[in-house]
């Protein structure tokens, strides 16, 4: 076999094709039994119910974008007749990208437009905003983080709105996104904080 190029061992890659902004790889899983928990919990009594070709977007590679079709495999139970498709822990099935891809956009999307983001990667740009939103939504939902030595406030420009960016400098991570820029919401937000004295702004 190939070296893995997508570097993604929980994947086979059966054919590549390479067009001048993109690669398009079409892979089945490595896994040889799936894991069935959901209702009555049976393993053995599986057997295999069709394919379904499903296209995922991943990290470009060589300055093109890169589309992962999975060969995914449908089973079903003999015991209460569920049918449902084999795991993909690589991927992020709701949002059809890989994991890895979220993080890049998480980054990217506090620099670019969500329209470029999209285009460089070719998702469409509804995808880039809802991973972005999850994004202030998981960073809101963080209630008990520390406060940093040095914090950082930036702001940004996206679509059309100014957000700000609370960046731990040291740690050198984003730790929260205000939706609005305003003083009443920046002195609101760093009212909240502990710890307050300690921190050098
Ligand atoms: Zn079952």
């Amino acid at each position: 076999m190939l070296t893995n190029m997508i570097n993604l061992p929980n994947f086979n890659i059966l054919d590549m094709k390479e067009s001048e902004y993109d690669y398009r790889f079409l892979v089945e899983t490595t896994a040889l039994s799936p894991s069935h928990y959901s209702k009555c919990g049976t393993v053995a009594n599986l057997y295999k119910h069709g394919k379904k070709q499903q296209l995922f977007f991943d990290l470009p590679m060589h300055a093109k974008r890169v589309g992962i079709y999975v060969n995914r495999q449908r089973y079903k139970c003999r015991e209460c007749n569920e049918t449902f498709f084999e795991n993909l822990p690589d991927m992020d099935v709701n949002r059809s990208v890989t994991n890895r891809l979220i993080y890049w956009i998480k980054e990217a999307s506090l620099e670019k437009m969500f329209t470029s983001v999209a285009e460089e990667i070719g998702v469409d740009e509804k995808t880039v905003r809802n991973i972005f939103n999850d994004y202030v939504d998981e960073l809101e939902a963080q209630t008990d983080f520390r406060t940093p030595k040095w914090l950082s406030i930036d702001e940004v420009h996206l679509l059309k709105n100014y957000r700000c960016v609370i960046t731990d400098v040291e740690n050198k991570s984003v730790i929260d996104i205000l939706r609005k820029r305003n003083k009443d919401t920046v002195i609101s937000y760093l009212s909240k904080l502990q710890d307050i004295e300690k921190l050098n702004l």
